[in-house]
């Protein structure tokens, strides 16, 4: 099993627009790029559904312990 050097957190995204659920992984605050999202400036992710011009609501998957 390879462990990733950095400590990756998983998180749950929940698009406003069409209310769909997703998984992302982040490196520190940065986004891994996905297909359907995108991370902006401030942070901010983004569906690329175009139903919506706010940003996506994000919820800590798994805490990280002790
Ligand atoms: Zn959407």
């Amino acid at each position: 099993m390879v462990v990733p050097a950095w400590q990756a957190e998983e998180f749950i995204v929940c698009c406003p627009g069409c209310l769909t659920l997703e998984t992302l992984w982040f490196k520190g605050k940065t986004m891994q790029p996905t297909r359907k999202f995108e991370q902006k400036e401030g942070g901010l992710v983004y569906h690329d559904c175009g139903l919506t011009d706010r940003p996506c609501r994000l919820y800590l998957r798994f805490g990280k312990g002790s």
